[in-house]
C-alpha cells in the first residue's frame, strides 16, 4: 500500500509533524497541551477521543521523562494507532452465505461520492476474476445510472437499470434478481442519498433494503462519507445508521485534506470500521483501509 502512504502523506502529516515538535518542546506546559488538542481537534478526531489521547499522552510522557525524538514517535505511533481500532475486522464482504451471489449496497449523501466509489470497487471485484452486475438505484440524480453505466463498460459489469425517477427497490429487486440468474457472483447497488428530505430518504432506503432481502440477505452495506465534509459527515453518518445497518465505511476524498481524524470520530459514532478509503478520482483510487500504514503516513 505504497499508494495510500504516499497520496495521505502529501496532506495529512502535517498532524503528527506538529504533534511531535509540540511534545518535543523542553517544557510542557498547559499551552502546549492546548496546543496539541487544537491540532487533534481541527484534524476532525472528536472532542472524547481527543480528551483521551491528550491524558494518556500526558501520563506516559510524564513517565518517560526525557524523552528523544525515536521515543516519541514510538509513542505517537502507539496512541495514535489505538484510536484508529487496530482489531476491527476490514474485510468487504462480498461473499454471500446461501448459494446467490453476495450483495454490498452502497449508501450516503449525494457528491460524497457513492457512484464513484461503486465503480471503483467494481474494478477491484473484476480484477479479481469475479462476475460483478452493477444496480442502478440511484434514480433521482438525472446522471447517475449514465455515470454508473459508464463505469460498468470501462471495468467490465454489467449495470441494471430503469427509468429515471422510477422506483429505486424495484430495480434493486431486478438487479438482485438478474445477478442469481445468471450466476453473479456480487451485486452491487448504488442508492440515492438527498439527506434535505429525511424523511423519504428513509422510506426510500428501508425499502429498498427490505425488497433486497426479500430475495438474498444483504452482505455488505457501505456508508460513503466524504472526508472534506468534517463533522457533517458524522452527522449524516447517524441519519443512515437509523435506516439500515451499516457494516462499513469508505471514506473518499482523503488524498484533498488534512482531517484525516474523522476516520477516528466516524467509528466511534457509529461502532464499525472504515474499510476502505477514496485517494482520488481515478479508478485505481479507492484502498483498503490500513490502520498502520494510515498513522505512519500521519506521523511522517
Ligand atoms: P455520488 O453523488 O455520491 O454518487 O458522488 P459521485 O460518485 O458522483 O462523486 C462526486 C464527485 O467526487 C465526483 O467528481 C468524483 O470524481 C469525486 N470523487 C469521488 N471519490 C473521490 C475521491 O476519493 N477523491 C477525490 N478527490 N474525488 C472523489
Amino acid at each position: 500500500m505504497v499508494r495510500l502512504r504516499s497520496r495521505l502523506s502529501r496532506s495529512q502529516n502535517a498532524l503528527g509533524k506538529g504533534l511531535l515538535s509540540l511534545l518535543s518542546r523542553e517544557h510542557l506546559d498547559e499551552d502546549t497541551w492546548e496546543e496539541i488538542e487544537d491540532i487533534l481537534l481541527t484534524a476532525d478526531v472528536g472532542v472524547q477521543p481527543t480528551q483521551e489521547l491528550v491524558e494518556r499522552l500526558r501520563e506516559r510522557v510524564k513517565v518517560l521523562g526525557t524523552r528523544t525524538p525515536d521515543e516519541l514517535r514510538a509513542l505517537l505511533r502507539e496512541e495514535l494507532l489505538t484510536l484508529v481500532v487496530p482489531e476491527f475486522d476490514r474485510t468487504v464482504n462480498t461473499e454471500s452465505p446461501l448459494d446467490t451471489p453476495g450483495i454490498v449496497m452502497v449508501v450516503g449523501v449525494n457528491g460524497t461520492g457513492k457512484t464513484t466509489t461503486t465503480g471503483k470497487l467494481a474494478r477491484v471485484l473484476v480484477a479479481d476474476g469475479k462476475n460483478v452486475l452493477l444496480g442502478a438505484a440511484d434514480t433521482f440524480r438525472a446522471a447517475a445510472a449514465d455515470q454508473l453505466q459508464t463505469w460498468g463498460e470501462r471495468v467490465g459489469a454489467r449495470t441494471v437499470r430503469g427509468p429515471e425517477g422510477g422506483d429505486p427497490a424495484s430495480i434493486a429487486f431486478d438487479a438482485v434478481k438478474e445477478g442469481a440468474e445468471i450466476g453473479a457472483d456480487v451485486v452491487l447497488i448504488d442508492t440515492a442519498g438527498r439527506l434535505h428530505t429525511k424523511t423519504g430518504l428513509m422510506d426510500e432506503l428501508g425499502k429498498v433494503k427490505r425488497v433486497v432481502e426479500k430475495h438474498a440477505p444483504l452482505d455488505e452495506v457501505l456508508l460513503v462519507l466524504d472526508a472534506t465534509t468534517g463533522q457533517n459527515g458524522l452527522v449524516q453518518a447517524r441519519v443512515f445508521a437509523e435506516v439500515v445497518d451499516i457494516t462499513g465505511i469508505v471514506l473518499t476524498k482523503l488524498d484533498g485534506t488534512a482531517k484525516g481524524g474523522i476516520v477516528v470520530a466516524v467509528q466511534r459514532e457509529l461502532g464499525v470500521p472504515v474499510k476502505l478509503v477514496g485517494l482520488g478520482e481515478g479508478a485505481d483510487d479507492l484502498a483498503p483501509f490500513e490502520p498502520e500504514v494510515f498513522v505512519d503516513a500521519l506521523i511522517g
